[in-house]
């Protein structure tokens, strides 16, 4: 098989016709308004506002959202895959999108008629952007573990504390909050979840992002001081709480995770093997795609990326269908992701050598951004301690 003929498997990927439609617009767009760009969010840090346009633009936002909607009612496998595909140019647009998905699915998950019409559907339309904010700096990585406080006072609740690291932190139009009801005994592992509009009173911003890697994913501090929202503003009932994280939070954002750690491996890859059939040497005139050693290890490096995309769609296919095994291949998606995207960058980074090593090269950026995979909570270390348990049939907390 011609190298050629590489590509045209990958394209010729099996996915549902509507998914299928779906990824040919975002290959579309990503060619038209986000690869273009990718480099200067990067360097400069900016939140990429043109993807997002383009992605609502192309009705996209609505990705989780009903048909009833408006939406395309897509699930783990549309997320992966459209993730996958926006990450190969630029990682920061991958991970806005991603977390405004996430935050979508929770949202839709049990909506009531009020937060259907005043978020989903906006949302479909395109003028509504929304993210996950669960992480606080006490309780770090055990993101599952939130001190912010929510206490009922009047028709409003009144919430105090503190998000770290809110991906689309400061542009997105609502933030899907953990928080802890204030007017009851809590247990360890309890928690609600809560929109939080933006123009809430009370909610503030601290720092800008400049990230060592994922740059453009504007990742900041959010203050809750005295925040009035809406009581109508609850996701689900009391008691809800480890449903929402095993059913709707971690397998959504393990698969956006998944998708965008394997479009940048795929990315990185792809940088790899132009090079060695671009670069030749002024001593010899060979490629250095004609050294047996390079052909042997680029191989290995196809290899795992296919292995890992291989199992991301399987876990997503499983996820989708409620098979009762999927949870650990969900779980390991991100695991294997995160060590394929941080070996394949660093082996690229060695196969294209010193061009590649320079200030700024689009290698040395995938290798940043691909190094944030481990970091993300939950971590590769506590994924692999899930996924023993669930094998195990043992509680994962
Ligand atoms: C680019 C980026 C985007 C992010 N986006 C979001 C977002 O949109 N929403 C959100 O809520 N959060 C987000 N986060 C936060 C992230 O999920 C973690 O909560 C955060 O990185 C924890 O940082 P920390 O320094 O407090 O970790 P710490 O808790 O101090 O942990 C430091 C390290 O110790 C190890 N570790 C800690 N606890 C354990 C354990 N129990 N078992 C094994 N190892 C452990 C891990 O290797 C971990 O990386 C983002 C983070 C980054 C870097």
């Amino acid at each position: 098989m011609k190298s050629e003929d590489m590509t045209k498997v990958q394209a010729a990927r099996p996915v549902s016709s509507r998914l299928a439609k779906l990824q040919a617009t975002v290959v579309s767009l990503t060619a038209s308004d986000i690869a273009p760009r990718a480099e200067e969010v990067d360097r400069a840090c900016t939140w990429p506002a043109h993807s997002m346009a383009a992605l609502s633009k192309a009705g996209l936002l609505g990705l989780h959202v009903p048909q009833a909607l408006g939406g395309h009612e897509q699930g783990l496998l549309a997320l992966s895959v459209l993730t996958e595909t926006i990450a190969q140019a630029c990682p920061s647009s991958a991970l806005c999108f991603g977390m405004h998905c996430v935050g979508s699915a929770v949202i839709a998950a049990k909506a009531t008629d009020l937060q259907r019409t005043d978020y989903l559907r906006k949302i479909a339309q395109g003028e509504h952007i929304t993210t996950l904010a669960l992480s606080e700096a006490g309780s770090g990585a055990h993101f599952y573990l939130p001190a912010t406080l929510m206490t009922p006072c009047d028709s409003h609740l009144e919430v105090n504390g503190q998000k770290q690291f809110v991906t689309n932190g400061g542009h997105a139009d609502s933030y899907v909050l953990s928080v802890l009801d204030g007017s009851s005994e809590h247990h360890s592992g309890d928690f609600s979840c809560l929109i939080v509009d933006a123009d809430t009173p009370g909610l503030t911003w601290s720092g800008d992002w400049q990230g060592f890697g994922m740059r453009g994913n504007s990742s900041r501090a959010m203050a809750l001081d005295n925040a009035r929202v809406p009581t109508t503003n609850l996701l689900g009932e009391p008691g809800d709480q480890v449903w929402y994280v095993f059913e709707v939070v971690a397998p959504y954002f393990l698969m956006a995770m998944a998708g965008t750690y394997l479009g940048i491996a795929e990315a990185a890859l792809n940088e790899a093997r132009e090079h060695l059939k671009a670069r030749r040497h002024a001593h010899s005139g060979t490629a250095l795609a004609d050294h047996d050693i390079l052909q042997s290890r680029l191989a290995t490096m196809w290899i795992s990326v296919e292995r890992t995309r291989s199992f991301i769609r399987e876990a997503a296919r499983k996820g989708d269908l409620g098979d009762p095994a999927a949870l650990p291949f969900i779980l390991a998606s991100k695991v294997d992701a995160a060590e394929t995207a941080v070996a394949i960058t660093n082996e690229a980074m060695t196969l294209c050598g010193g061009s590649a090593y320079r200030e700024n090269s689009r290698l040395t950026q995938m290798l940043r951004d691909a190094r944030a995979s481990h970091v993300m909570s939950p971590t590769t270390d506590m994924l692999k301690l899930w996924t023993g348990r669930a094998l195990l049939d043992m509680p994962l907390l």
